[in-house]
């Protein structure tokens, strides 16, 4: 069957957990933008949805979280444009090979503060191994056969990833208690 992304067609390589970040780098040969990391990931997923970077031929992309003080541009920023102003994450993406360095919340939203990276653009090993896959559904929505997701959810099972359609429950709770406190009926302390 199709790719669902390389790092977890063959099984998935387990990160360290001490693993203290590092750089990632655009696909471009000359003056790469370089986004350096000083933390590793958090929540790092499969996506499924059609807003996120994937590697060619994959069906999904993996993403995970770094604290936004983590995160600093270190070479060639200028090549740097943020793909869709108007989406709730703004994702910085290379004009050249239209990588996506790092996407970031700037309204005000449950994740703010958090920077979304895909960790593949480091060369370095230790980043955290992905946790579960998200919106998996949403790769019908980009043309998937659905008759063949009973495929995409089994493999994701057999190599320990919970498939869901929107993102895991831990994520969920963290969105619905954002909304209730907002709502002035929650009794989280976020
Ligand atoms: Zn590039
Ligand atoms: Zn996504």
């Amino acid at each position: 069957m199709a790719s669902l992304h390389p790092l977890i067609d063959n099984g998935l390589t387990k990160g360290k957990p001490d693993f203290a970040g590092g750089n990632l780098h655009c696909r471009c040969s000359s003056s790469p933008v370089e986004v350096k990391l000083s933390s590793n990931v958090a929540h790092n997923h499969a996506c499924g949805c059609s807003k996120c970077w994937k590697p060619s031929g994959a069906l999904f992309s993996i993403v995970g979280v770094v604290p936004r003080d983590s995160l600093s541009v270190t070479s060639n920023a200028s090549k740097l444009n943020i793909v869709d102003n108007t989406a709730a994450i703004q994702r910085y993406a290379c004009k050249e090979c239209g990588v996506h360095m790092y996407g970031r919340i700037e309204a005000d939203h449950p994740f703010k503060g958090l920077d979304f990276v895909h960790a593949e653009l480091s060369d370095e090993p230790g980043w955290q191994e992905p946790q579960f896959a998200a919106f998996v559904s949403s790769i019908i929505e980009q043309g998937f056969d659905p008759e063949k997701m009973g495929d995409v959810r089994g493999k994701f099972k057999k190599v320990g990833l919970e498939p869901y359609d929107c993102l895991s429950p831990a994520l969920m709770d963290l969105i619905a208690a954002y909304t209730a406190k907002q709502a002035g009926v929650g009794k989280s302390k976020l």
